[in-house]
């Protein structure tokens, strides 16, 4: 069936991103709650049936690791969609109370099904591996949203924006400075993979601070840097070797997902039960703990 926007009874924002904003909808007639993503291009129709029509391959995607697609519209240039509302959001706003190894590791295992997936039976790299599209529900289900399967909708995006914070691999950056788009392959993904999992280890993007603010210091950093690590004193020597497999320099030295999945930081995952639930709660209690501190300092001082 199809979605349009009467069914829709909008609810709080979830978030905003370079191209529009995240919120959150309940679908009347079936009583599902949704997250709707508006997205503002400016297209002719024509166009913009042909981004709903590319979309349609999403409602094939349907795996544990994947955020469910419920379906798309628009209306008067923007396009809107609608997909599986994750009631713990996304990986970055849980990350401050803390990763624990076995928590890191489930998380890396559902991404790195997630994607395999998502190239072996849909054959669709990502293209935006990062922790804000690593969504977490209380029930600590892990699962990916954003990727790529609009050739139409990436063209239509004002590319403007390239970021402060860049999770591109060496060779993308490389190719989009020759203006070579060709050199996207799935090993750029596994590089975005790498890179997120040390930003959520770490607590805060990988390359140095003072480069957020200085995208050609945090480009020249990424390509001819040495890639990070995960820090020595939180995580061990299994961890800490499948990371540095990811972020191999040279993309045709990287590993690939069936290697992952057979690193024994991935094999003794699947042999472990996790507490994710209990994970995803005090990241959430933390949260808004720290949310309350800082209402708090805003307040005047009592006299
Ligand atoms: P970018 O625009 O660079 O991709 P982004 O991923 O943060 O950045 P959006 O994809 O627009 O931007 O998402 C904005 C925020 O909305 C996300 O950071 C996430 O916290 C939240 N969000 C997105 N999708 C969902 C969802 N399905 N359920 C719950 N929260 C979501
Ligand atoms: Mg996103």
């Amino acid at each position: 069936f199809a979605i349009n926007m009467n069914q829709l009874q909008l609810d709080e924002e979830l978030g905003k991103g370079n191209y529009g904003t995240v919120k959150k909808v309940l679908h009347k007639p079936t009583n599902v709650t949704m997250a709707m993503k508006e997205i503002r291009l400016e297209l002719e129709d024509a166009k913009l049936n042909a981004i709903i029509m590319e979309l349609d391959v999403l409602h094939r995607a349907v795996a544990p690791e994947i955020v469910e697609f419920y379906g798309a519209f628009f209306i008067e240039s923007c396009v809107y969609y609608c997909m599986e509302y994750m009631d713990a959001g996304s990986l970055d706003k849980l990350q401050a109370a803390g990763v624990p190894e076995d928590v890191l590791a489930r998380i890396a295992a559902s991404m790195v099904r997630g994607l395999k997936f998502l190239k072996d039976e849909l054959n669709v790299i990502h293209r935006d591996v990062k922790p804000t599209n690593v969504l977490v529900s209380r029930k600590g289900q892990i699962k990916l949203c954003d990727f790529g399967i609009s050739g139409e909708l990436d063209k239509s995006l004002a590319k403007t924006n390239i970021g402060c914070q860049s999770y591109m691999a060496p060779e993308r950056i490389k190719g989009e400075s020759q203006n070579n788009l060709g050199t996207y392959t799935v090993s750029s993904d596994v590089w975005s993979l790498g890179l997120s999992m040390i930003e959520i280890g770490l607590g805060r993007y990988p390359y140095p601070p003072e480069t957020y603010s200085n995208v050609f210091a945090q480009l020249t950093a990424i390509v001819h840097g040495d890639p990070p690590e995960l820090p020595e004193d939180k995580y061990g020597d299994t961890a800490r070797s499948w990371v540095a497999l990811c972020l191999r320099k040279d993309p045709e030295k990287r590993a690939t997902y069936q290697e992952l999945l057979a690193h024994p930081f991935l094999v003794h995952d699947r042999e472990s039960s996790v507490d994710m639930v209990g994970w995803v709660k005090r990241s959430l209690d933390w949260k808004k703990a720290a949310a309350l501190e800082a209402a708090k300092a805003l307040l005047p001082q009592s006299v």
